[in-house]
């Protein structure tokens, strides 16, 4: 066990909390209420007594956790209620909710539906019920929600391939990008390379997390052959100049997360994020949760963590929030001018 500190996100401040916000990194998986499993575990006969404490401890981080993949276990806990249309449409429901309520007006949220389908579940059931609560959130709030699909590193080139084409037939009902998530220290993103050519040739956006435990050839690997316009977190181009140069020229938006990035060990110590460094090299980037449960914070908190941290004031999260919505996968023009003109407003 580590002695590590549990490094926690500060309280969103007021100022921060009230403005209008996008969050294009999050994930379903790390969504899910501690509460909410308990009662999905009673009604599925998983646990019959399940205690909150027990729960959030497995769910979320204690500050024991030593890379990615001690993160994604806490992740994958929650795997176990993502039984059935109901469930999966709540989770994403609430995810949305909390989202709304942290005053996010425009939500792309991220999840892996193959991991969640079985005989009786279909990967196109699963990705239908995400976004039935979507929807039901996007009617009861006043934002936007839309849906990236997440391909596995670990799981069968094949099996992403009919993901992507999977994804494709949503395109109209919300699903608005395509994403290669999982344990990057273990599997390359190049047997999937097929997966992404078919989502991006059909109209999805394509992002890919790269750059966290892996690389800077991971991040190079993902613009130049996967065609990606956004990376997920990225953090390590740091380490290239030519890279930076390479993402500032092409204008590749970063889909930071910082807390999550401590979580992880992508960085030893908050002090030492690259956030600043990338914003100040004209490189776009977006403020995200990643995982607001297993992370226990919110993008409001994450901005705050960045004015208190960076010196970032008003008007540069502001102009994050622009940057979000301009590298956002939403291609209806009209829509994107009106989002714009939310996060700008004075
Ligand atoms: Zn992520």
């Amino acid at each position: 066990m580590s002695t590590k500190q549990l490094f926690l996100a500060p309280t969103a401040a007021p100022t921060i909390a009230n403005l209008p916000k996008c969050n294009i990194h999050t994930h379903l998986e790390g969504s899910v209420r501690p509460s909410t499993f308990m009662e999905l575990a009673v009604e599925h006969g998983i646990e019959r007594k399940p205690s909150l404490d027990v729960v959030s401890r497995a769910m979320q981080v204690t500050g024991a956790e030593e890379s990615l993949v001690d993160y994604l276990d806490k992740i994958s806990y929650g795997y176990q209620v993502f039984l059935d249309k109901k469930s999966v449409q709540r989770i994403a429901y609430e995810a949305a909710e909390d989202a709304a309520l942290d005053g996010v007006i425009y939500l792309e949220l991220r999840a892996g539906p193959v991991t969640h389908s079985h005989t009786d579940f279909p990967v196109g059931q699963v990705i239908e019920s995400i976004l039935l609560g979507l929807h039901q959130a996007e009617d009861k709030y006043n934002m936007v929600c839309r849906l990236i699909v997440s391909a596995l590193r670990n799981h069968d080139p094949k099996e992403n391939i009919k993901l992507a084409h999977t994804a494709i037939e949503f395109k109209h009902d919300g699903v608005v990008g395509f994403d290669l998530a999982g344990d990057e220290a273990g599997y390359l993103a190049q047997p999937h390379a097929e997966a992404f050519s078919i989502a991006r040739s059909n109209g999805l956006g394509i992002t890919v997390h790269a750059g966290e435990a892996g690389g800077t050839d991971n991040i190079l690997y993902a613009v130049e052959k996967l065609k990606a316009t956004r990376i997920g977190h990225g953090i390590r181009a740091i380490e290239s100049r030519d890279l930076v140069n390479l993402l500032s020229q092409r204008q590749i938006l970063l889909e930071l997360c910082p807390t999550s990035n401590v979580h992880t060990n992508t960085v030893d110590n908050i002090k030492n994020h690259p956030v600043s460094k990338f914003y100040n090299e004209g490189i776009p980037i977006s403020i995200g949760d990643d995982d607001p449960i297993t992370s226990r914070t919110s993008v409001s908190s994450e901005l705050t963590l960045l004015q208190n941290n960076f010196g970032f004031g008003i008007k540069k999260i502001k102009a994050i929030q622009q940057m979000s919505i301009e590298s956002a996968f939403i291609t209806d023009q009209t829509l994107k001018s009106k989002l714009l003109q939310i996060v700008s407003a004075p």
